[in-house]
């Protein structure tokens, strides 16, 4: 094998190049990115924003990284087709021929409901670096930031926002936080937190317009309630990035259809990470990326050598002085599962672990880290609980 090509930078094509490097120190890497930056977490992008970590700190790969791997990183150069029998890479600046195996990480993209006014200024998403510094810059100027989503993500930007003196308030459409994670127990304990940290949040809003002539004045909800805002920023869930493996004739589904191989419908060419559908699955996760494109080098290198078999989801929520995490199946709707739950309102913490047949599979830590390590390590290791009055002792 001479020539690789991936398409994407984020942490999915980095994870694949340390993958591809342990197992083959010659074939040549070339990574094409549509952004115009070296590698950097997306997780650090919120740091970013609340002033903690500067632009050269968050960039943590530059060229000599990529070229000590052998690899050629081609920035702002975004790929607009795949010919999936030559294996060739189009981008916008040339045609680049004669890949032996190819792989595609090209991750998501926000999801921006269809909301009267969002092309208005002053209204932005973060996805990427030129996102963030957008915000940063806005927030620095705005008097009123309103964050329409009240997931992970919403939550995250509101406390980076007030970290560098920001008047931030979220609102959701629904009564519950962060609902792919927490069950309604948990999503109350939480807000109690948010709102004693004085962070405003505000539930079943839901926005149908942006106002003003051309920047954004503010929202307006279905039923005519106004909220003032120089800057709205869209925090609405994400979308696997599938038109330009669609447009090369690659199945595609809600994400690139891949197998356990992560193969894509075509020989040669794989996929991991954000923008990858398996068994019906999407998830938009770090744990997720990493499994994928392990999976996906491995097999790049020696088709058939790996095999994905999931992995169990896992969030962790980073607000300052907040530790919330969530793991595998914790709101179960079926009555062959068993929850068992502590919460205590003085200290404001909520615990809750699901089991089926003795076994935890699932749960929520909201206010103690070390109760998180212990949901994930019993969740992990399948192992019997007898006792269910000790799970929570960490
Ligand atoms: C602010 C923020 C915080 C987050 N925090 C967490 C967290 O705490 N925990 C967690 O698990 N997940 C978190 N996530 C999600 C996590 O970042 C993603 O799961 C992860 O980045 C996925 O990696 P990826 O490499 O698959 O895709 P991406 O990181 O999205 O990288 C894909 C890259 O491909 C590029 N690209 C797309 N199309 C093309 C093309 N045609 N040509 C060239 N390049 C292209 C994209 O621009 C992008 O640079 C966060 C995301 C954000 C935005």
């Amino acid at each position: 094998m001479k020539k690789i090509g991936i398409i994407g930078n984020g942490v999915s094509a980095v994870t694949a190049i340390r993958e591809i490097r342990r197992a083959d120190q010659d074939v040549n890497i070339d990574v094409f990115s549509d952004e115009g930056y070296g590698y950097y977490p997306r997780p650090k992008l919120i740091e970013l924003i609340a002033n903690r970590e500067s632009l050269t700190e968050i960039v943590r790969y530059d060229h000599n990284w990529y070229e000590k791997n052998n690899s050629t990183l081609r920035l702002s150069e975004p790929v607009v087709g795949i010919n999936p029998s030559s294996r060739s890479i189009m981008s916008k600046a040339a045609t680049h021929f004669d890949y032996d195996r190819i792989l595609i990480t090209t991750g998501c993209h926000p999801f921006v409901p269809p909301i009267h006014g969002v092309e208005k200024a002053g209204v932005h998403v973060l996805r990427t670096l030129d996102d963030a510094l957008a915000i940063k810059e806005h927030v620095s100027s705005s008097s009123r930031q309103i964050i329409i989503g009240g997931g992970i993500l919403g939550i995250e930007l509101a406390s980076a926002i007030k970290a560098v003196g920001g008047s931030p308030l979220v609102i959701s459409n629904i009564a519950q936080l962060l609902p792919a994670q927490l069950d309604q127990g948990a999503s109350s304990a939480l807000l109690s937190r948010l709102e004693n940290m004085g962070l405003n949040v505000l539930l079943g809003f839901t926005c149908v317009q942006v106002t003003g002539p051309d920047m954004s004045t503010g929202v307006v909800s279905t039923t005519g309630d106004k909220i003032r805002g120089d800057c709205v920023i869209m925090a609405t869930g994400v979308k696997p990035n599938t038109k330009m493996a669609q447009e090369s004739g690659i199945a595609v589904g809600r994400g690139i259809t891949v197998d356990d191989q992560m193969l894509t419908s075509e020989r040669g060419i794989y996929a991991a990470g954000d923008c990858v559908e398996w068994k019906g699955f999407i998830w938009g996760i770090i744990p997720v990326a990493l499994d994928t494109a392990k999976i996906a080098a491995k097999n790049l290198i020696d088709h058939g050598s790996a095999t994905y078999t999931g992995t169990t989801p896992s969030n962790t929520l980073q607000v300052a002085g907040i530790d919330l995490t969530s793991i595998g199946n914790f709101n179960p709707k079926s009555p062959d599962y068993q929850s068992v739950v502590r919460t205590d309102e003085s200290d404001g913490t909520y615990f809750k672990a699901v089991l089926k047949d003795k076994v935890v599979v699932g749960g929520i830590a909201l206010g103690d880290r070390k109760v998180a390590m212990k949901l994930r390590r019993l969740v992990n290791s399948s192992e019997i609980v007898e006792n269910t009055d000790e799970i929570f002792d960490a």
